[in-house]
């Protein structure tokens, strides 16, 4: 295997990124941003990120032009930089400010059925809830096959709410408790407050889910039809 020079140089150049960008003052000017997506600069997304993220939290007092360059140039080159980089990066960090994750994620195309998968069995069900209509920037046969995973894991979440007996002097009555707690008559699906019903899921997750599930069908008439 061998190397030009342009290839160390640039080499040497992305190195140098690295160094700076790890340190909490310096963030990247408009030209830094431009020379990175153009250049096809990889392993920079996760450090990129957090550039952005700590540009949204700076106030007004502290706030300088290179902050909302960070804000305003960050979804530009992550709808550019590939998409393995792009996922781990994001869905690496969904906890520092969900909002703008889950908004990355839509915007750019981040749909990923594995993490979204493993975040549903961690208890992020609202999280992934929320996004499953997304589409993904590209489908493969790996995707296929973790997207059919994940409508089956949502097709059988365990219940988070409950159902109630209630024994009064006279009476004895059913209640649905959903998840958040709200106290329902039982012939309530949804809560009546919040919308979730005994799985934590909306009538609109359940559309949603729907469409995932026409989306797998989709991608598997291409897939077949390649052949
Ligand atoms: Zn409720």
């Amino acid at each position: 295997m061998t190397f030009s020079a342009r290839e160390v140089k640039n080499e040497e150049l992305r190195l140098r990124y690295v160094e700076l960008l790890q340190r909490p003052d310096v963030y990247p000017t408009r030209a830094n941003w431009s020379y990175i997506s153009e250049s096809r600069m990889r392993g920079l997304c996760a450090l990129l990120y957090g550039k952005y993220l700590a540009a949204l939290t700076i106030d007004d007092n502290d706030r300088e032009e290179l902050h909302d360059v960070a804000v305003e140039e960050f979804p530009k080159y992550l709808a550019g930089v590939g998409i393995d980089e792009a996922v781990e990066a994001i869905y690496g960090d969904i906890e520092t400010n969900t909002a703008a994750a889950k908004s990355l994620i839509r915007d750019c195309g981040l749909f990923d059925a594995h993490r979204l998968e493993t975040l549903l069995e961690a208890g992020r069900t609202r999280f992934v809830l929320d996004l499953i209509d997304v589409y993904r920037r590209e489908y493969d046969e790996d995707q296929l096959a973790d997207m059919k995973s994940l409508a089956s894991t949502l097709d059988n979440m365990p219940e988070l709410g409950h159902i109630e007996e209630r024994h009064g002097l006279w009476s004895r009555q059913r209640r649905f408790i959903c998840p958040e707690g709200h106290n329902n008559t039982a012939d309530n699906v949804f809560c009546n407050q919040c919308g979730l019903d005994i799985y934590g899921k909306t009538e609109a997750d359940y559309s949603r889910i729907e469409l995932l599930k026409k989306r797998i069908e989709a991608l598997e008439s291409l897939i077949d039809s390649r052949f």
